[in-house]
């Protein structure tokens, strides 16, 4: 039997699942409309299996069944991080840490170009449908939370947008709403790279037809890849060839010369404009509220063609409160191209993460203090230093508070991290505010005040590290089981525990 590649073919990654108990597959007829939605959000807050619709309600026998929660959390006896795992082709109990270090070591490798492939090679040209018989309303896309503004197709997809050159092309993941039969409309925003493509093209006059294609079901290494803010001018495919170890097979467009995952389920195609806007939105985003009648105008897509696979399967991340995508991937992603830059920066840190309960904006750093010490710095100076280099690059951008700990602080564990930030901060006097500093748009705390105008601060380094550290080690006694009594005593108790009576 061919041996399983979940980290590149998407319908691997699902067989995967379901042999690790991981999946369940409703059969049930389900209501794309709020159901769907709700059934993920279960299985997500509760670390549920990934569910596959396989009856769609209104789906065509192709088009399509929806595969839910694709890296969401799932019971740690499993490996609470294993869809994350598989993503990259690791084993399914890898840490989160783990998975980071993994990330940073790939960026080592020598990155490896996609190959192209035949079209009699590329599953996702099974079916090709021209613009004429495109009805995008006529898909059974999920409406995924009370008073969104629309039917949300793009969710978990991955966008290819080229520059003018074509020396660079980007894979990312941003939110796409369904306008009418041949429309899609969704953020276009600065500073990610699919606005800086974007505007290279309207820089040539060119801004009202920007080849696109949008992939579904893409080798799960490059839709995570895809939400990582790694540097501008990389290509994504590149990197993500390294990571697989192998380069992904790739196939061209029908009216474009894009190239698209020859595996994927569904492919998109058209062209962008940024002149021609629709309303957009509302939608529940990664902080887990829907702002009712809320929409923005925001860059319309046209799609001109589309091609697909047999039974095609759309994959669907549905944002809220932790832990979904939003959180394990764009969270986490960021965190591991945080500690990069702290590593590039010289800073004291041995690890960076964005916990999940902080709903992925809060940024907190491990600081070595050995390292700190050696700097003669203050935590006033510090702490502007940490902020200048977080906040002034695109990595920051998504995070309004880093919280610094010391190094007896394990950050992927919140219950320690919220420990040290409520004992060793002194709220407003251990925090430096960054004013000046471009302000994510989608905090709910910037949309929904005055700051939603100037876009502008709001952001703040938080210091739990007491001043002492700063100087010298400054001794405490932690005063838990595990931390707070000689490991003999705690050996002692663990081994004798039944004998008291405990189960
Ligand atoms: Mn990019």
């Amino acid at each position: 039997m061919r041996k399983l590649n979940p980290a590149l073919e998407f319908r691997d990654f699902i067989q995967v699942l379901k042999d690790e108990d991981d999946l369940i597959e409703i059969t049930e007829e389900i209501d794309p409309n709020l159901e769907v939605g709700a059934i993920m959000r279960k299985a997500y807050e509760s670390h549920l299996p990934a569910p596959l619709f396989k009856n769609v309600k209104g789906a065509s026998k192709d088009l399509f069944s929806i595969l839910g929660c694709p890296a969401g959390l799932r019971s740690k006896e499993k490996g609470d991080h294993g869809r994350i795992a598989h993503h990259l082709g690791l084993d399914p109990k890898t840490t989160i840490k783990g998975i980071i270090d993994y990330l940073l070591e790939c960026k080592e490798k020598e990155p490896l170009p996609p190959t192209t492939v035949p079209v009699s090679s590329a599953p996702c040209k099974t079916h090709i449908l021209s613009e004429d018989k495109i009805h995008l309303q006529s898909l059974p896309t999920p409406y995924l939370h009370v008073s969104d503004g629309g039917k949300y197709l793009q969710t978990y997809g991955m966008w290819i947008l080229q520059t003018p050159d074509k020396k660079w092309t980007n894979w990312s993941i941003a939110r796409g709403m369904v306008v009418d039969d041949k429309h899609i409309t969704g953020l276009v925003i600065k500073p990610q790279h699919i606005r800086q493509i974007a505007d290279s093209w309207a820089a040539i006059g060119k801004g009202n037809e920007i080849p696109f294609a949008l992939c579904f079901g893409v080798p799960p290494a490059a839709i995570l890849v895809s939400s990582m803010p790694i540097p501008e001018g990389i290509s994504e495919s590149d990197y993500v060839g390294a990571i697989l170890g192998e380069s992904v097979p790739v196939v061209k467009c029908e009216t474009n010369d894009l190239m698209v995952p020859a595996t994927s389920e569904m492919v998109f195609e058209g062209t962008l404009s940024l002149t021609d806007t629709h309303l957009e939105g509302p939608f529940g985003e990664m902080h887990g509220y829907v702002f009712k009648s809320q929409g923005h105008p925001c860059p319309l897509y046209t799609v001109k063609a589309m091609s697909y696979r047999e039974n095609a399967i759309l994959p669907v991340s549905n944002p809220g409160l932790c832990t979904d995508e939003t959180h394990t991937l764009i969270g986490s992603l960021v965190a591991t191209e945080a500690k990069e830059l702290a590593i590039e920066s010289g800073l004291p840190v041995l690890d960076a993460f964005m916990p999940y309960e902080a709903q992925a904006l809060w940024l907190v750093l491990k600081v070595d203090l050995k390292g700190l010490q050696a700097l003669k710095t203050t935590p006033e100076e510090f702490c502007k230093k940490v902020g200048d280099i977080y906040f002034r690059a695109k990595v920051g951008f998504i995070v309004h508070e880093i919280v610094l700990v010391a190094d007896d602080i394990d950050i992927f564990n919140f219950k320690e991290v919220i420990w040290a930030y409520v004992t060793r901060h002194t709220p407003v006097a251990d925090q430096v505010a960054f004013d000046d500093v471009t302000s994510f748009p989608l905090a709910p705390f910037v949309s929904q005040s005055s700051r939603s105008k100037t876009m502008k601060g709001g952001k703040c380094v938080t210091n739990c590290i007491f001043r002492q550290q700063y100087e010298r080690s400054f001794d405490y006694i932690t005063c838990n089981f595990e931390k707070g009594y000689p490991s003999e005593l705690v050996d002692k108790v663990n081994e004798n525990w039944k004998k008291y009576g405990y189960k």
